[in-house]
């Protein structure tokens, strides 16, 4: 089928959202073409997109496994020109958001953590323009929020994984099935190894549950998913001496870990 109008839809809708959710991309196929062949009429966009070294990827995301579909750049480089629109400050915060979530052994930075991150910021950004700016950034799936907690979200891997290997190559997992840089996964108790945590699933449909490294059978934590609560808990005082506590013992171990080159997002 010759590329149309209806293609257009599609490819102007994954543009629009920035990660457009499959099932609502699924929908939109299959209202405007009658059939439900996403692989297909993504085959179709993608084609028309090569000679613009753009493409649209299907990518899951880590913490719920679901599918997102996201227009992207097919040549990657250090800087991320995508963010324009942000102030310098913005993307500042950005930054030492994306180096806490990589350099930390669990995959995300608390809320707190984030909002304290600006007072070490050079330019000034109010911890309530920063809450908006982060709330924004889950909203347009650059992070992922649950419980007050900010993991990577699915935008971010597609678009700025050149970005991340440049800049953090030392501190990057790889996921144990896909062989695929890993930002939040499961980690076998007793191999070390670490894996998405949608493709254990997988796995786990044709083997027995667990490690597919060490076969070592574990009970896996049920993720449940969609529950993006992303409560601010900034006025709870037991809780920020804890996280404050934890920073102070945290920036130590990561100042250890990081290895900064000379990245220029
Ligand atoms: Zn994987
Ligand atoms: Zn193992």
């Amino acid at each position: 089928m010759p590329y149309s109008e209806q293609h257009k839809t599609v490819l102007q809708a994954v543009i629009h959202e920035g990660a457009l959710h499959e099932d609502r991309g699924k929908e939109l196929v299959i209202r405007l073409f009658d059939h439900n062949n996403t692989a297909q009429i993504l085959s179709e966009i993608n084609a028309k997109l090569q000679p613009l070294c753009m493409t649209i990827k299907r990518i899951n995301c880590e913490i719920t496994g679901e599918l997102y579909w996201i227009f992207m750049s097919t040549v990657q480089d250090k800087t991320a020109s995508y963010v324009s629109h942000f102030s310098q400050t913005e993307l500042a915060l950005l930054r030492n958001v994306y180096s806490e979530i990589i350099t930390s052994d669990n995959s995300y930075v608390s809320s707190t953590f984030c909002l304290n991150l600006c007072s070490s910021l050079n330019a000034k950004l109010t911890k309530t323009d920063a809450e908006l700016f982060l709330l924004e950034m889950v909203d347009r799936q650059w992070l992922y929020c649950k419980d007050g907690k900010y993991y990577m979200g699915v935008r971010s891997i597609a678009e700025l994984l050149q970005y991340f290997k440049d800049t953090y190559e030392e501190n990057l997992q790889i996921c144990t099935l896909c062989k695929q840089e890993l930002f939040y996964g499961d980690k076998c108790d007793k191999c070390d190894a670490i894996t998405h945590v949608f493709c254990l699933k997988n796995y786990a449909r044709d083997h027995s549950l667990g490690c597919p490294n060490c076969l070592f059978s574990t009970s896996r934590q049920n993720l449940s998913s969609s529950n993006t609560n992303c409560a601010m808990d900034v006025e709870d005082a037991s809780q920020t001496s804890m996280e404050i506590h934890e920073m102070a013992q945290s920036s130590q171990t990561r100042k250890l870990k990081r290895k900064h080159k000379n990245g220029s997002m």
